[in-house]
């Protein structure tokens, strides 16, 4: 702990579903501690991306794995604003769309893309020192020795309130998604969305952001970090 003090290194890791308050959180947090920002999820996105427009059957894992494999992806770790592309095509947009939300959980539930997405990962966390990395995996797989692991969660219906107000869709459709998501990402053999030990969980149902980014500021000073 020591060590990390002086160098500065902090890794804050925030896993949790999707509605749950990461994405907005982690950005403002890693702004305000003036961290690096990795968002996991837009990377099994850019893949996904890059799976759809291949063509190939998304039920054959040797097929997803070798396009995955061949797919030049780049993500920045701005947290005002990262780019996304694969093969060299910005997708911040395309990775948003249905098409990909739909067919996200499938291709990340094949262990070679989880295998060479998290070699990825690692080698980010471990050049950048000082920053915040939002995922489903990052506490237990991804970096489980981090200086805070957080799951943040929130009701069914508040989850999908938040995302249907974003993504300017129907509520009701949105939670059929959110509930289909949630069950194939914490079923799913390899890595599956799951609270990690030592953990931190906060329910986000009644909180607003700001409230969240302080108790999480709090956390890390009371661990010596921030
Ligand atoms: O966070 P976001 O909703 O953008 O993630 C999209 C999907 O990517 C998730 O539903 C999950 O299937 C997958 N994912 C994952 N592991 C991560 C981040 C995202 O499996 N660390």
């Amino acid at each position: 702990m020591e060590e990390r003090v002086r160098t500065g290194r902090c890794v804050v890791a925030l896993d949790g579903p999707s509605g749950s308050g990461k994405s907005t959180v982690s950005r403002r947090l890693a702004i305000a501690l003036g961290a690096r920002y990795l968002d996991t999820g837009a990377m099994y996105r850019a893949i996904t991306w890059a799976v759809l427009r291949s063509g190939i059957d998304l039920a054959d894992p040797t097929s997803v794995a070798k396009v995955a494999g061949e797919t030049d992806l780049r993500i920045g770790t701005d947290p005002e604003g990262y780019g996304v592309t694969a093969d060299g095509t910005g997708v911040e947009a395309e990775i948003r769309g249905p098409e990909v939300t739909g067919a996200v959980s499938a291709v990340a539930a094949v262990p070679a893309v989880r295998a060479l997405l998290v070699a990825r990962q690692r080698e980010m966390i471990a050049t950048a020192g000082r920053i915040v990395v939002e995922g489903r995996d990052i506490g237990s797989v991804v970096a489980p020795d981090a200086d805070l692991k957080v799951y943040l969660t929130a009701s069914d219906s508040a989850r999908a309130a938040r995302r249907s107000a974003e993504d300017a869709t129907d509520v009701a459709a949105t939670a059929a998604d959110l509930a289909r998501r949630d069950r194939l990402d914490s079923t799913r053999m390899a890595d599956p969305l799951a609270q990690s030990p030592g953990a931190v969980v906060l329910d986000t149902t009644e909180l607003g952001v700001d409230e969240v980014v302080t108790r999480l500021r709090e956390l890390l000073t009371e661990r010596g970090v921030a």
